[in-house]
Protein backbone atom coordinates (compact mmCIF):
# COMPACT_ATOMS: atom_id res chain seq x y z
CA UNK A 1 0.00 0.00 0.00
CA UNK A 2 2.73 2.87 0.84
CA UNK A 3 4.37 1.30 -2.39
CA UNK A 4 1.54 3.04 -4.44
CA UNK A 5 1.19 5.63 -2.38
CA UNK A 6 4.59 6.42 -3.02
CA UNK A 7 3.94 5.43 -6.85
CA UNK A 8 1.46 7.63 -7.29
CA UNK A 9 3.14 10.75 -5.62
CA UNK A 10 6.18 10.57 -7.81
CA UNK A 11 3.76 9.79 -10.82
CA UNK A 12 2.08 13.11 -9.47
CA UNK A 13 5.41 14.95 -9.62
CA UNK A 14 6.60 13.50 -12.86
CA UNK A 15 3.24 14.82 -14.13
CA UNK A 16 3.19 18.37 -12.99
CA UNK A 17 7.17 18.17 -14.33
CA UNK A 18 8.54 20.06 -11.13
CA UNK A 19 10.75 18.17 -8.88
CA UNK A 20 10.62 19.92 -5.90
CA UNK A 21 14.56 20.84 -6.13
CA UNK A 22 13.32 22.96 -8.86
CA UNK A 23 10.94 25.11 -6.62
CA UNK A 24 13.24 28.61 -7.78
CA UNK A 25 13.71 30.36 -4.54
CA UNK A 26 15.26 33.18 -6.15
CA UNK A 27 13.73 34.83 -9.63
CA UNK A 28 15.00 37.33 -12.16
CA UNK A 29 13.64 38.37 -14.58
CA UNK A 30 15.12 40.72 -16.87
CA UNK A 31 13.33 42.50 -19.71
CA UNK A 32 15.35 44.82 -22.33
CA UNK A 33 12.80 47.21 -23.80
CA UNK A 34 12.97 46.78 -27.35
CA UNK A 35 15.32 44.29 -27.45
CA UNK A 36 14.59 41.96 -30.72
CA UNK A 37 16.78 39.52 -32.16
CA UNK A 38 18.31 41.90 -34.42
CA UNK A 39 19.69 43.67 -31.50
CA UNK A 40 20.89 40.70 -29.58
CA UNK A 41 22.58 39.05 -32.77
CA UNK A 42 24.23 42.52 -33.68
CA UNK A 43 26.00 42.18 -30.25
CA UNK A 44 26.87 38.51 -30.59
CA UNK A 45 28.26 39.64 -34.04
CA UNK A 46 29.85 42.68 -31.85
CA UNK A 47 31.27 40.57 -29.49
CA UNK A 48 32.44 38.11 -32.39
CA UNK A 49 34.09 40.48 -34.27
CA UNK A 50 35.79 42.68 -31.39
CA UNK A 51 37.44 39.45 -29.19
CA UNK A 52 38.10 37.78 -32.47
CA UNK A 53 36.45 34.48 -31.25
CA UNK A 54 33.48 32.47 -32.02
CA UNK A 55 33.30 31.55 -28.36
CA UNK A 56 33.24 34.64 -26.79
CA UNK A 57 28.96 35.29 -26.38
CA UNK A 58 27.01 37.79 -24.57
CA UNK A 59 26.39 36.55 -21.11
CA UNK A 60 22.99 35.44 -22.07
CA UNK A 61 23.70 32.75 -24.36
CA UNK A 62 25.33 31.03 -21.59
CA UNK A 63 21.41 29.90 -20.77
CA UNK A 64 20.48 26.49 -21.52
CA UNK A 65 16.95 26.85 -23.05
CA UNK A 66 16.06 29.04 -25.19
CA UNK A 67 13.46 30.54 -27.62
CA UNK A 68 10.91 32.95 -28.79
CA UNK A 69 7.96 34.57 -27.97
CA UNK A 70 5.29 36.76 -29.53
CA UNK A 71 4.50 40.11 -28.20
CA UNK A 72 1.27 41.31 -30.21
CA UNK A 73 -1.38 42.88 -27.81
CA UNK A 74 -5.11 42.25 -27.33
CA UNK A 75 -6.16 45.42 -30.32
CA UNK A 76 -2.71 45.27 -32.37
CA UNK A 77 0.00 43.37 -34.02
CA UNK A 78 2.07 45.47 -32.82
CA UNK A 79 2.42 45.95 -29.39
CA UNK A 80 3.60 49.15 -27.48
CA UNK A 81 5.74 48.34 -23.79
CA UNK A 82 2.15 49.10 -21.73
CA UNK A 83 0.02 45.86 -23.00
CA UNK A 84 3.50 43.87 -23.76
CA UNK A 85 4.43 45.15 -19.94
CA UNK A 86 0.97 43.72 -18.54
CA UNK A 87 1.18 40.66 -20.80
CA UNK A 88 4.82 39.77 -18.90
CA UNK A 89 4.13 41.09 -15.62
CA UNK A 90 0.34 40.20 -15.73
CA UNK A 91 -0.12 37.39 -17.85
CA UNK A 92 -2.81 38.52 -19.91
CA UNK A 93 -3.03 40.53 -22.83
CA UNK A 94 -4.78 44.04 -22.96
CA UNK A 95 -4.71 46.84 -25.20
CA UNK A 96 -2.21 49.04 -26.27
CA UNK A 97 -1.70 52.03 -23.94
CA UNK A 98 -3.10 49.91 -20.61
CA UNK A 99 -1.02 49.20 -17.62
CA UNK A 100 -2.06 46.06 -15.34
CA UNK A 101 -5.81 45.44 -16.86
CA UNK A 102 -6.93 43.67 -18.73
CA UNK A 103 -8.62 44.27 -22.46
CA UNK A 104 -11.89 44.79 -20.68
CA UNK A 105 -10.35 47.10 -17.72
CA UNK A 106 -10.48 44.47 -15.30
CA UNK A 107 -7.85 44.49 -12.85
CA UNK A 108 -5.02 41.83 -12.94
CA UNK A 109 -2.71 40.84 -10.32
CA UNK A 110 0.98 40.93 -11.43
CA UNK A 111 3.66 38.04 -10.59
CA UNK A 112 5.48 40.67 -8.72
CA UNK A 113 2.60 41.13 -6.37
CA UNK A 114 2.02 37.03 -6.21
CA UNK A 115 5.28 36.87 -5.01
CA UNK A 116 5.05 39.32 -2.28
CA UNK A 117 2.33 37.99 -0.97
CA UNK A 118 4.21 34.81 -0.94
CA UNK A 119 6.69 36.26 1.81
CA UNK A 120 9.03 36.94 -0.56
CA UNK A 121 10.82 40.21 -1.05
CA UNK A 122 10.02 41.87 -4.68
CA UNK A 123 12.42 44.12 -6.62
CA UNK A 124 11.75 46.57 -9.38
CA UNK A 125 14.22 48.35 -11.25
CA UNK A 126 14.75 49.98 -14.30
CA UNK A 127 17.53 52.29 -16.21
CA UNK A 128 14.31 54.57 -17.22
CA UNK A 129 11.72 55.80 -15.53
CA UNK A 130 10.16 53.93 -12.49
CA UNK A 131 6.55 54.86 -13.81
CA UNK A 132 7.40 53.83 -17.24
CA UNK A 133 5.52 51.41 -18.59
CA UNK A 134 7.30 47.99 -18.30
CA UNK A 135 8.15 48.58 -14.64
CA UNK A 136 4.61 50.55 -13.74
CA UNK A 137 2.67 47.07 -14.95
CA UNK A 138 4.26 44.92 -12.58
CA UNK A 139 3.00 47.25 -9.88
CA UNK A 140 0.13 49.37 -10.85
CA UNK A 141 -2.95 49.09 -12.65
CA UNK A 142 -4.21 52.38 -14.77
CA UNK A 143 -6.33 52.34 -17.87
CA UNK A 144 -3.32 54.61 -19.05
CA UNK A 145 0.71 54.52 -18.93
CA UNK A 146 0.52 58.10 -19.05
CA UNK A 147 -1.07 58.57 -15.74
CA UNK A 148 2.01 58.70 -14.31
CA UNK A 149 1.65 60.35 -10.77
CA UNK A 150 -1.18 58.30 -10.00
CA UNK A 151 1.27 55.02 -11.43
CA UNK A 152 3.85 56.64 -9.02
CA UNK A 153 1.72 56.46 -5.99
CA UNK A 154 0.45 52.98 -6.72
CA UNK A 155 4.60 52.12 -6.14
CA UNK A 156 4.32 53.56 -2.83
CA UNK A 157 0.95 51.34 -1.72
CA UNK A 158 2.78 48.18 -3.53
CA UNK A 159 4.78 47.21 0.12
CA UNK A 160 8.04 46.21 -2.61
CA UNK A 161 10.68 46.19 -1.24
CA UNK A 162 13.83 47.85 -3.62
CA UNK A 163 12.73 50.07 -6.36
CA UNK A 164 15.03 51.70 -8.04
CA UNK A 165 15.60 53.65 -11.67
CA UNK A 166 16.11 57.02 -12.56
CA UNK A 167 13.58 59.23 -11.46
CA UNK A 168 8.96 59.83 -11.93
CA UNK A 169 8.09 61.20 -15.13
CA UNK A 170 5.34 63.35 -12.99
CA UNK A 171 6.17 63.25 -9.28
CA UNK A 172 4.27 66.16 -7.68
CA UNK A 173 1.06 65.56 -9.87
CA UNK A 174 1.62 68.93 -11.81
CA UNK A 175 0.76 66.67 -15.13
CA UNK A 176 -2.00 64.89 -14.06
CA UNK A 177 -3.58 68.68 -12.58
CA UNK A 178 -3.65 66.99 -9.21
CA UNK A 179 -0.80 68.58 -6.77
CA UNK A 180 0.81 66.83 -4.31
CA UNK A 181 3.82 64.80 -3.48
CA UNK A 182 5.10 61.38 -4.27
CA UNK A 183 8.16 61.09 -2.21
CA UNK A 184 5.72 62.05 0.67
CA UNK A 185 3.95 59.10 -0.01
CA UNK A 186 6.87 56.67 -0.22
CA UNK A 187 8.60 57.54 3.26
CA UNK A 188 5.03 57.55 4.93
CA UNK A 189 4.83 54.16 3.67
CA UNK A 190 8.15 52.69 5.18
CA UNK A 191 10.21 53.88 1.93
CA UNK A 192 14.03 55.25 2.77
CA UNK A 193 14.77 57.55 -0.39
CA UNK A 194 18.22 57.53 -1.54
CA UNK A 195 19.38 59.36 -4.31
CA UNK A 196 22.56 58.52 -7.35
CA UNK A 197 25.21 56.70 -6.91
CA UNK A 198 26.59 58.66 -3.99
CA UNK A 199 23.67 58.68 -1.79
CA UNK A 200 23.92 54.86 -1.48
CA UNK A 201 25.06 54.25 1.93
CA UNK A 202 25.50 51.05 3.10
CA UNK A 203 24.79 52.14 6.54
CA UNK A 204 21.34 53.59 5.21
CA UNK A 205 20.60 51.19 3.46
CA UNK A 206 20.86 48.25 5.93
CA UNK A 207 18.52 50.30 8.21
CA UNK A 208 16.35 50.77 6.05
CA UNK A 209 13.00 48.50 5.65
CA UNK A 210 12.04 49.04 2.24
CA UNK A 211 14.08 51.33 -0.55
CA UNK A 212 13.09 53.92 -3.20
CA UNK A 213 16.29 54.61 -5.15
CA UNK A 214 16.37 57.09 -7.97
CA UNK A 215 18.90 58.71 -10.04
CA UNK A 216 20.43 62.23 -8.40
CA UNK A 217 21.49 64.02 -12.02
CA UNK A 218 17.94 65.52 -12.84
CA UNK A 219 19.15 66.93 -16.31
CA UNK A 220 18.62 63.72 -17.66
CA UNK A 221 15.01 62.83 -15.77
CA UNK A 222 14.03 60.05 -18.31
CA UNK A 223 16.73 57.57 -17.99
CA UNK A 224 19.87 57.34 -15.81
CA UNK A 225 22.19 58.41 -18.47
CA UNK A 226 22.99 56.60 -21.16
CA UNK A 227 25.83 54.14 -20.93
CA UNK A 228 27.48 55.44 -24.25
CA UNK A 229 27.43 58.75 -23.15
CA UNK A 230 30.25 58.02 -20.59
CA UNK A 231 30.36 57.47 -16.55
CA UNK A 232 28.56 60.87 -15.37
CA UNK A 233 28.55 59.25 -11.76
CA UNK A 234 25.13 58.25 -12.34
CA UNK A 235 23.83 55.09 -11.22
CA UNK A 236 24.10 51.97 -13.73
CA UNK A 237 21.64 49.02 -14.43
CA UNK A 238 24.59 46.25 -12.96
CA UNK A 239 24.98 48.00 -9.97
CA UNK A 240 21.16 48.14 -9.12
CA UNK A 241 21.01 44.73 -9.59
CA UNK A 242 24.03 43.65 -7.54
CA UNK A 243 22.37 46.27 -4.14
CA UNK A 244 19.18 44.43 -5.48
CA UNK A 245 19.87 41.14 -4.94
CA UNK A 246 22.42 42.27 -1.73
CA UNK A 247 19.05 44.10 0.51
CA UNK A 248 16.77 40.98 -0.37
CA UNK A 249 19.17 38.14 0.48
CA UNK A 250 19.87 39.51 3.58
CA UNK A 251 15.81 40.34 4.38
CA UNK A 252 13.87 37.11 2.87
CA UNK A 253 14.91 34.06 4.04
CA UNK A 254 11.76 32.87 1.32
CA UNK A 255 13.64 34.22 -1.00
CA UNK A 256 12.58 37.14 -3.65
CA UNK A 257 11.39 38.05 -7.00
CA UNK A 258 13.26 40.70 -8.83
CA UNK A 259 12.66 42.61 -12.46
CA UNK A 260 14.99 44.37 -13.91
CA UNK A 261 14.74 46.37 -17.33
CA UNK A 262 16.91 47.52 -20.14
CA UNK A 263 14.87 50.63 -20.83
CA UNK A 264 17.16 52.82 -23.01
CA UNK A 265 17.68 49.67 -25.25
CA UNK A 266 13.95 51.37 -26.64
CA UNK A 267 15.40 54.91 -26.71
CA UNK A 268 18.08 53.70 -28.71
CA UNK A 269 15.81 51.83 -31.25
CA UNK A 270 13.61 54.70 -31.64
CA UNK A 271 16.35 57.14 -32.36
CA UNK A 272 18.01 54.37 -35.12
CA UNK A 273 21.38 55.05 -33.13
CA UNK A 274 23.20 51.44 -33.49
CA UNK A 275 26.15 52.50 -31.31
CA UNK A 276 23.87 53.15 -28.92
CA UNK A 277 21.38 50.58 -29.32
CA UNK A 278 24.66 48.30 -28.87
CA UNK A 279 25.91 49.76 -25.43
CA UNK A 280 22.78 49.53 -23.80
CA UNK A 281 22.29 46.06 -24.62
CA UNK A 282 25.85 45.55 -23.38
CA UNK A 283 24.72 47.24 -20.25
CA UNK A 284 21.74 44.85 -19.79
CA UNK A 285 24.02 42.03 -20.34
CA UNK A 286 26.69 42.93 -17.54
CA UNK A 287 23.14 43.00 -15.73
CA UNK A 288 22.24 39.69 -16.47
CA UNK A 289 25.80 38.64 -15.74
CA UNK A 290 25.19 39.76 -11.89
CA UNK A 291 22.31 37.47 -11.81
CA UNK A 292 24.12 34.86 -13.09
CA UNK A 293 27.20 34.77 -10.30
CA UNK A 294 24.36 34.38 -7.53
CA UNK A 295 22.85 31.72 -9.97
CA UNK A 296 26.13 29.92 -9.11
CA UNK A 297 26.24 30.22 -5.73
CA UNK A 298 22.78 29.10 -5.77
CA UNK A 299 22.08 27.17 -8.88
CA UNK A 300 19.51 24.63 -7.37
CA UNK A 301 17.17 27.55 -5.84
CA UNK A 302 17.90 30.42 -8.49
CA UNK A 303 16.02 30.91 -11.96
CA UNK A 304 17.20 33.65 -14.18
CA UNK A 305 14.38 34.60 -17.58
CA UNK A 306 15.60 37.18 -20.05
CA UNK A 307 13.44 38.26 -22.44
CA UNK A 308 12.22 41.74 -24.38
CA UNK A 309 8.77 43.47 -24.56
CA UNK A 310 8.83 44.22 -28.40
CA UNK A 311 11.74 45.09 -31.13
CA UNK A 312 12.26 48.33 -31.19
CA UNK A 313 13.35 49.88 -34.65
CA UNK A 314 13.28 46.87 -37.04
CA UNK A 315 17.45 46.73 -36.69
CA UNK A 316 19.00 44.10 -38.68
CA UNK A 317 22.44 42.91 -38.88
CA UNK A 318 22.95 43.65 -42.53
CA UNK A 319 21.47 46.09 -44.86
CA UNK A 320 20.21 47.02 -48.64
CA UNK A 321 23.22 48.84 -48.79
CA UNK A 322 25.84 46.68 -47.21
CA UNK A 323 25.59 43.76 -48.81
CA UNK A 324 26.85 40.73 -46.28
CA UNK A 325 29.32 42.97 -45.06
CA UNK A 326 29.32 43.90 -41.05
CA UNK A 327 31.49 46.48 -39.64
CA UNK A 328 31.51 45.82 -35.92
CA UNK A 329 35.34 47.06 -35.91
CA UNK A 330 33.69 50.78 -36.27
CA UNK A 331 31.63 50.81 -33.21
CA UNK A 332 34.22 51.47 -30.21
CA UNK A 333 34.79 54.83 -32.26
CA UNK A 334 31.72 55.89 -31.14
CA UNK A 335 31.37 57.56 -28.11
CA UNK A 336 28.47 59.70 -28.00
CA UNK A 337 24.61 58.77 -28.22
CA UNK A 338 22.58 60.28 -31.20
CA UNK A 339 21.11 62.30 -29.02
CA UNK A 340 24.04 64.07 -27.81
CA UNK A 341 25.65 64.10 -31.35
CA UNK A 342 22.75 66.41 -32.10
CA UNK A 343 22.98 68.37 -29.11
CA UNK A 344 26.95 68.67 -30.12
CA UNK A 345 25.48 70.06 -33.52
CA UNK A 346 23.10 71.97 -32.18
CA UNK A 347 25.94 74.28 -30.10
CA UNK A 348 28.37 73.97 -32.75
CA UNK A 349 25.68 76.16 -35.11
CA UNK A 350 24.99 78.42 -32.22
CA UNK A 351 28.31 79.59 -31.84
CA UNK A 352 28.90 79.52 -35.12
CA UNK A 353 25.75 80.67 -36.87
CA UNK A 354 26.04 81.08 -40.10
CA UNK A 355 30.22 81.02 -40.03
CA UNK A 356 30.20 77.86 -39.58
CA UNK A 357 32.75 75.28 -41.61
CA UNK A 358 31.97 72.11 -43.30
CA UNK A 359 35.38 71.52 -41.93
CA UNK A 360 34.09 71.75 -38.18
CA UNK A 361 31.22 69.72 -38.89
CA UNK A 362 33.51 66.96 -40.21
CA UNK A 363 36.24 67.02 -36.88
CA UNK A 364 32.68 66.90 -34.93
CA UNK A 365 32.13 63.74 -36.80
CA UNK A 366 35.63 62.15 -36.77
CA UNK A 367 35.99 63.02 -32.91
CA UNK A 368 32.10 61.60 -31.85
CA UNK A 369 31.93 58.65 -34.42
CA UNK A 370 34.90 58.15 -35.95
CA UNK A 371 33.43 58.78 -39.35
CA UNK A 372 35.57 60.24 -42.20
CA UNK A 373 38.70 59.07 -40.57
CA UNK A 374 38.74 55.84 -39.08
CA UNK A 375 35.26 54.77 -41.05
CA UNK A 376 36.06 56.00 -44.35
CA UNK A 377 33.64 58.01 -46.49
CA UNK A 378 32.88 58.36 -50.41
CA UNK A 379 32.96 61.68 -51.86
CA UNK A 380 29.04 61.05 -52.96
CA UNK A 381 28.38 60.62 -49.20
CA UNK A 382 30.37 63.91 -48.22
CA UNK A 383 28.97 66.44 -50.90
CA UNK A 384 25.55 64.68 -49.56
CA UNK A 385 26.13 65.69 -45.88
CA UNK A 386 27.62 69.47 -47.12
CA UNK A 387 24.69 70.00 -48.60
CA UNK A 388 22.42 69.08 -45.85
CA UNK A 389 24.29 71.62 -43.82
CA UNK A 390 23.70 73.88 -46.05
CA UNK A 391 19.84 73.36 -45.86
CA UNK A 392 20.15 73.90 -42.26
CA UNK A 393 22.01 77.37 -42.54
CA UNK A 394 19.38 78.21 -45.44
CA UNK A 395 16.80 77.34 -42.76
CA UNK A 396 15.03 74.95 -45.28
CA UNK A 397 15.40 71.38 -43.44
CA UNK A 398 13.23 69.48 -41.44
CA UNK A 399 13.54 67.69 -38.30
CA UNK A 400 13.29 64.12 -37.16
CA UNK A 401 10.25 63.31 -34.24
CA UNK A 402 10.75 60.32 -32.66
CA UNK A 403 9.64 58.89 -29.49
CA UNK A 404 11.97 60.33 -27.07
CA UNK A 405 13.94 62.79 -28.68
CA UNK A 406 14.16 65.05 -32.11
CA UNK A 407 17.13 65.44 -34.49
CA UNK A 408 18.04 67.74 -36.92
CA UNK A 409 18.61 66.98 -40.61
CA UNK A 410 22.17 66.94 -40.12
CA UNK A 411 22.53 64.34 -37.36
CA UNK A 412 19.89 61.98 -39.19
CA UNK A 413 21.78 61.99 -42.59
CA UNK A 414 25.00 61.31 -40.74
CA UNK A 415 23.66 58.61 -38.66
CA UNK A 416 21.45 57.24 -41.49
CA UNK A 417 25.33 56.53 -43.45
CA UNK A 418 26.73 55.98 -40.37
CA UNK A 419 24.26 52.94 -39.68
CA UNK A 420 24.96 51.73 -43.13
CA UNK A 421 28.96 51.65 -42.81
CA UNK A 422 28.39 49.61 -39.49
CA UNK A 423 26.22 47.36 -41.77
CA UNK A 424 23.36 47.90 -39.28
CA UNK A 425 19.89 48.49 -40.99
CA UNK A 426 16.44 49.85 -39.58
CA UNK A 427 13.15 49.76 -40.99
CA UNK A 428 11.37 52.16 -38.77
CA UNK A 429 11.41 54.86 -35.70
CA UNK A 430 8.64 52.99 -33.97
CA UNK A 431 8.16 49.04 -32.67
CA UNK A 432 7.80 45.98 -34.55
CA UNK A 433 5.52 42.89 -34.30
CA UNK A 434 8.79 40.73 -34.98
CA UNK A 435 8.85 37.89 -31.95
CA UNK A 436 11.17 38.30 -29.43
CA UNK A 437 14.41 35.99 -27.98
CA UNK A 438 13.47 34.13 -25.04
CA UNK A 439 16.43 32.87 -22.79
CA UNK A 440 16.28 30.92 -19.27
CA UNK A 441 18.76 29.00 -17.04
CA UNK A 442 18.15 27.50 -13.73
CA UNK A 443 15.67 26.49 -11.57
CA UNK A 444 12.77 25.10 -13.31
CA UNK A 445 14.68 26.36 -16.80
CA UNK A 446 13.24 23.03 -18.57
CA UNK A 447 9.51 24.73 -17.79
CA UNK A 448 10.04 27.20 -20.50
CA UNK A 449 11.20 24.95 -23.22
CA UNK A 450 8.06 24.63 -25.14
CA UNK A 451 9.64 22.91 -28.59
CA UNK A 452 8.24 25.81 -30.21
CA UNK A 453 7.28 29.53 -29.60
CA UNK A 454 5.71 30.66 -26.96
CA UNK A 455 3.65 33.64 -26.12
CA UNK A 456 4.27 37.06 -23.83
CA UNK A 457 1.48 35.80 -21.18
CA UNK A 458 2.93 32.20 -20.71
CA UNK A 459 5.96 33.76 -19.28
CA UNK A 460 4.60 34.87 -15.63
CA UNK A 461 2.34 32.06 -15.96
CA UNK A 462 4.85 29.42 -15.82
CA UNK A 463 6.83 31.32 -12.79
CA UNK A 464 3.88 31.37 -10.92
CA UNK A 465 3.46 27.58 -11.34
CA UNK A 466 7.49 26.77 -10.50
CA UNK A 467 6.86 28.89 -7.04
CA UNK A 468 3.60 27.12 -6.59
CA UNK A 469 1.87 30.79 -6.56
CA UNK A 470 -1.45 29.62 -8.35
CA UNK A 471 -2.88 31.12 -11.25
CA UNK A 472 -6.71 32.04 -12.10
ZN1 LIG B 1 9.25 51.98 -27.29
Amino acid sequence: MKNIRLKVLSLLLILSGIASADVPKYVFYFIGDGMGIGQVQALRTYYKNIQDSVSALPHFYETPVSGFITTFSANDDITDSAAAGTALACGAKTRNGMIGMDADTLTLTSIAKKMKAAGRGVAIMSSVCLDDATPAAFYATRPSRHHYYQIARQGAESGFDFMAGAYFRDPYGVRSGTPGNVFAEYEAAGYTIVRGREGYEQAVIDKAQRVLWLDSDTTTENRIGYAIDGDNGDMTLPQMVRSGIDFLYKKYPKGFFMMAEGGAIDHMGHGNDPSGVLRETIEFDAAVREAIEFYKKHPRETLIVITADHETGGMSVGTIDSRHKVNMHYLPYATVSKGQFGEDVRVLLSHRGKDVTWSEVASLMADKLGLGTHIPMTAGEEGHLMMVLQEILDERSKVQETLYASYDELTKEVYKIYSAKLGLGWTTVHHTGSPVPLFVMGAGADSFDNKGWLDNTDIPRIMARLCRLGWH
